[in-house]
């Protein structure tokens, strides 16, 4: 289905055929084939051992990894492979397929596409597996719900943007926040399903906002995992065409930490990414093992100061020195500067007498749902 959804026309069946001719190629009479549900296969080999078992995975990876070109599209395939060793990794097929289980949660974060079992902590999985099936199910039934969060321009007094922050309404739980399932979304490459789901409801609800004359860039966060491949590139040029939503009405957020796993292959998608006409910002700067190099590399359109700087920033101190830098190297490379986490008016009014573009925080407004954004903008 996403990969209709990412060509705008039906490949199901041809790509399934292509695909299935590959790993012919790859496999041999004495291996077993199955189908564990959705796209995930077992593949069983036997009498090998993890020498043989790496340098099959990397062949496999490679080969499947080639791009196809299906009605004059060409189509980027990717694959993931969790293995594990009989008996070393478990003697039942329920501990095999569990810790295969976790060694494809791990190889999702990886850019050779594989791991092995050997290299996971053997956790209970119990809830992780629950949590994974409650979030599948809060997908189908639209249970997350996206919160907006106004960003205001301190100069001209006027709300420019607003972040989406994503809420689940859980059946039992209530309101859940993003801080106890986003993690483990990104740990269980859940995120990988989520991001493009939010970035649909993003765009239509940006959409709807430009149509009633609203001018306002929304941001969205991004995880590392959304920049291994391309799907979020070719996602985000569908939906702006299908909805003829001006690119820079987008923001994406990433953290730095985003950037550091594999930096090279994140860059590039980034840069496709500002290449369609999007903005990029910097969330959480400051925080992480700040490398300036990336901002020098990539086309970021904003620095988001992180909210520990600002917190108790009127007190003057290191905090207060570094947020000043920030605005001021914001203002050499003409680049949009936000304080995040505005909570008093001590805070505000120290960023105004610093010249501090944007601020976010609960001083303007809490996150809070799409109509009642629009009831507090109209009030
Ligand atoms: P973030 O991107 O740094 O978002 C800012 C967080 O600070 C939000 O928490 C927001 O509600 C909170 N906040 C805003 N103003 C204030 C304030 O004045 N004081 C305090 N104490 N907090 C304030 P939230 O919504 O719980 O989100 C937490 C984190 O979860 C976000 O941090 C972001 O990293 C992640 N997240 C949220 N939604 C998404 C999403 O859709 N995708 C991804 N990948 N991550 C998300
Ligand atoms: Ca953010
Ligand atoms: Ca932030
Ligand atoms: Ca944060």
């Amino acid at each position: 289905a996403p990969i209709n959804n990412a060509l705008g026309f039906h490949v199901g069946d041809r790509l399934l055929r292509e695909v299935a001719e590959r790993l012919r190629v790859h496999v041999s009479d004495r291996y077993m084939v199955a189908r564990l549900g959705g796209d995930e296969f077992a593949l069983l080999i036997p009498g090998i051992g993890e020498e043989e078992a790496q340098a099959q995975a990397q062949r496999l990876v490679s080969l499947m990894r080639m791009p196809l070109s299906l009605e004059d599209q060409r189509l980027d395939v990717d694959i993931r492979l969790g293995i594990v060793m009989f008996p070393r990794d478990g003697t039942s097929a329920a501990d095999l397929l569990r810790r295969a289980d976790l060694a494809l949660a791990l190889a999702s974060r990886r850019h050779n596409g594989f791991a092995f079992g050997s290299e996971v902590a053997d956790q209970p999985r119990h809830e992780h597996l629950t949590l994974i099936g409650d979030m599948r199910t809060a997908m189908a039934e639209n249970e997350f719900v996206p919160f907006f969060q106004p960003k205001l321009e301190l100069v001209s007094g006027q709300i420019v943007g607003a972040e989406a922050l994503l809420r689940w309404q859980h059946p039992t739980r209530g309101l859940v926040p993003p801080g106890t399932f986003i993690p483990f979304a990104e740990q269980t490459g859940f995120i990988r399903e989520i991001t493009p789901w939010l970035l649909a409801t993003i765009i239509q609800q940006s959409a709807e906002w430009h149509r009633a004359g609203l001018s306002l860039v929304t941001s969205i966060n991004i995880s590392t995992l959304d920049l291994t491949g391309r799907q979020l590139v070719i996602e985000t040029g569908r939906l702006l065409r299908e909805h003829g939503l001006p690119p820079d009405l987008i923001c994406l957020e990433i953290t730095e930490s985003a950037l550091m796993d594999d930096p090279e292959v994140a860059l590039r998608h980034l840069g496709e990414l500002a290449a369609l006409g999007v903005k990029l910002s910097i969330d959480d700067y400051g925080s992480g093992q700040a490398s300036l190099g990336y901002v020098q590399r990539l086309p970021v359109h904003e620095l988001k100061i992180d909210r520990a700087f600002v917190d108790k920033v009127d007190c003057r101190g290191k905090s207060a020195a570094i947020i000043r830098s920030t605005i001021l190297l914001c203002e050499e490379l003409g680049l949009s500067v936000v304080a995040e986490g505005v909570e008093t008016d001590a805070e505000l009014d120290w960023l105004k007498r610093n010249r501090c573009g944007l601020v976010q925080g609960y001083r303007i407004a809490k996150p809070m749902p799409a109509a009642m954004f629009r009831q507090w903008l109209a009030d």
